[in-house]
């Protein structure tokens, strides 16, 4: 699947790119925060100092929406769940959220759209009826798409995705708890809800599996923690 049409757009707090049609926006956007009226912000909300248009300007943060003295907000950072182009300024609280997303997009994303093999069961069928798929996120990032060589499997929309659970397989050899696959349930293409169980496949290096199942847990928090704000 090649990339969506994208489009320019200039906000108020800088060039985005978004794609052309709503179908295509990625679960993982945040719409941009309404900024705190002037008239409503004498001083910065972090530290207080009074502002004064020719001493101490205000700016506003573009993760929240607060305002904020220079000090407390001239930091730029990638802002990619809002989608602009350049880094943007963002306050103190906001930065450590922004930064720990940086790894997401730039490590664990890419990893979910190479996809990996993966042992597929539904709720209704036993593990011997597994069947081998190559999962993969799709290139708009909206759907989980099942890829195999005799079975077919309908695409799981990450947004109808109720809930995700880590299936345990056993320990490693210093006695950790390794994940062994994950079940996910959400809502189907009938409105119906299923589980389905995505096992690492035992044959062969179990590594990138594991790799995989951590970056769709850390994909499926950030849209569960968007839904639940
Ligand atoms: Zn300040
Ligand atoms: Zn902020």
């Amino acid at each position: 699947m090649a990339g969506s049409e994208k489009k320019l757009e200039r906000s108020k707090s800088g060039l985005r790119m978004i794609p052309v049609s709503d179908c295509d926006m990625s679960p993982f956007t945040l719409p941009e925060p309404p900024w705190v009226p002037d008239d409503e912000c004498k001083q910065c909300q972090n530290c207080r100092a009074k502002f004064d248009f020719f001493k101490r300007r205000k700016h506003h943060c573009r993760r929240c929406g607060k305002c904020f003295c220079n000090d407390c907000c001239q930091e730029k950072v990638n802002l990619p769940r809002m989608l602009f182009l350049d880094p943007v300024r963002h306050c103190q609280v906001c930065i450590e959220v922004s930064r720990k997303e940086e790894d997401f997009f730039e490590k664990h994303l890419k990893t979910l759209q190479n996809g990996g093999y993966f042992l597929v069961s539904d709720s209704d069928m036993g593990p011997d009826q597994a069947s081998l798929f190559f999962l993969k996120l799709s290139a708009n990032h909206r759907q989980l798409l099942f890829e195999g060589d005799s079975d077919k499997h309908e695409p799981v929309q990450i947004e109808k995705i109720d809930t995700l659970q880590i299936l345990p397989s056993g320990k490693d050899d210093e006695g950790n708890t390794v994940a062994g696959g994950i079940a996910i349930k959400y809502t189907d293409s009938s409105g119906g809800i299923t589980v389905v169980k995505m096992m690492v496949d035992c044959g062969g290096n179990r590594k990138p599996g594991q790799v995989w199942i951590a970056a769709m847990q850390k994909a499926f928090k950030m849209v569960y923690d968007a839904r639940t704000k």
